[in-house]
């Protein structure tokens, strides 16, 4: 238990760190993540974890009464995504084609809990698309080299390699199913296997492999079908154009570049769509509520010299046995002074 607190403590860390100092904040929710800054967090030692629903994510209570949603890697890399069509050296794991993948589909980019770091905030040096009749599966971004290439969103490292005309390459995974490829890279800062979030170094930009000058080739791909990462990213604002990325097979096309044009054919698809998301967002609305209630009710008692738990039970009109619940500790537990004890 202990050692899960002090991972959630450095994940909740990495993440504000990560995430806050860069460019981009504006889809990042700021409900159920309190905006604490690095140096407030640091001084602001957890007081306690509450469950959730789901069992990869914990809501971390803070001694000053804020409170946030983290989530346990460890538990999320648990889920079949980071299991099935794993392989850390191959470009394309999967064994379909992009026919294989529905007409249209949704997945959540971001989320109150997923975050989001843009690679780089540039006008794209090459598009998307054929050039000189090759295919090209990502977008260039002009990289000085030895900057620091930050992960997209929080993920799996899948593949870390030097990978032919890629040159050093990381690709992650993330939960969505949705993987992000940084070729190029002069240095590679992370292995397979490493869970990363959004904003974490993953390498330092470069020109490895079949590159004609500092760049950082980034792609996008869903179960190993890229399309242009620019209908989720607008990299010269370094936003993301959607929480909800509608993707449509055609976007599979090798040739589709993004285009901007809104088409009104499924109103009432995005109307469906609009509504879950409302309605997701009221569910979290209210565990957040549930939560800081939860903690508002929160009391502890410092253990002094000669405290028992049957004397503080009565104290606070509790029992032992929901002491030892509340505190993960046993009835014979030693304890000592200065100790804190939740006692409701
Ligand atoms: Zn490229």
């Amino acid at each position: 238990m202990r050692r899960f607190l002090l991972i959630l403590a450095g994940l909740a860390a990495a993440v504000t760190v990560g995430a806050q100092d860069r460019q981009t904040d504006s889809l990042r929710h700021s409900f159920g993540r309190q905006k604490l800054t690095s140096s407030n967090r640091k001084s602001t030692p957890y007081a306690d974890t509450l469950d959730t629903g789901n069992p990869a994510v914990k809501v971390v209570l803070y001694n000053n009464g804020t409170y946030r949603y983290v989530k346990d890697p460890a538990k999320v890399v648990e889920d079949s995504v980071f299991t099935a069509n794993w392989d850390t050296r191959a470009v394309n794991p999967y064994r379909e084609e992009p026919e294989d993948l529905p007409d249209r589909f949704s997945i959540w980019i971001v989320d109150t809990l997923d975050s989001y770091c843009c690679p780089y905030q540039t006008r794209p040096r090459s598009q998307y698309g054929y050039r000189h009749g090759r295919r090209h599966q990502g977008i260039d971004l002009p990289y000085p080299t030895g900057t620091p290439v930050p992960a997209a969103f929080d993920g799996k490292v899948r593949i870390s390699d030097y990978v032919g005309g890629y040159g050093n390459l990381v690709v992650i995974r993330h939960a969505n199913g949705l993987e992000t490829f940084y070729g190029h890279l002069s240095r590679r800062d992370v292995q397979s296997g490493d869970w990363v979030n959004a904003g974490d170094i993953i390498g330092l930009g470069g020109s490895t492999g079949r590159s004609t000058g500092p760049h950082l080739h980034f792609e996008t791909r869903y179960r190993g079908a890229a399309f242009d990462p620019a209908w989720l990213i607008d990299f010269e604002t370094g936003t993301l154009r959607h929480r909800l990325l509608k993707i449509r097979s055609w976007y599979f096309n090798p040739n589709q570049r993004y285009v901007q044009s809104v088409d009104d054919e499924d109103e009432i698809f995005r109307t469906d769509e609009e509504d879950r998301i409302a309605a997701e967002e009221q569910a979290k609305k209210e565990a957040a509520a549930r939560a800081a209630a939860e903690a508002a009710a929160m009391r502890y008692h410092t253990v002094r010299s000669g405290d028992t738990l049957s004397a503080i039970a009565r104290k606070y009109h509790t029992s032992v046995r929901e002491l030892c619940r509340l505190n993960g500790i046993k009835e014979t537990s030693i304890l000592r002074v200065g100790q804190r004890l939740r006692v409701r």
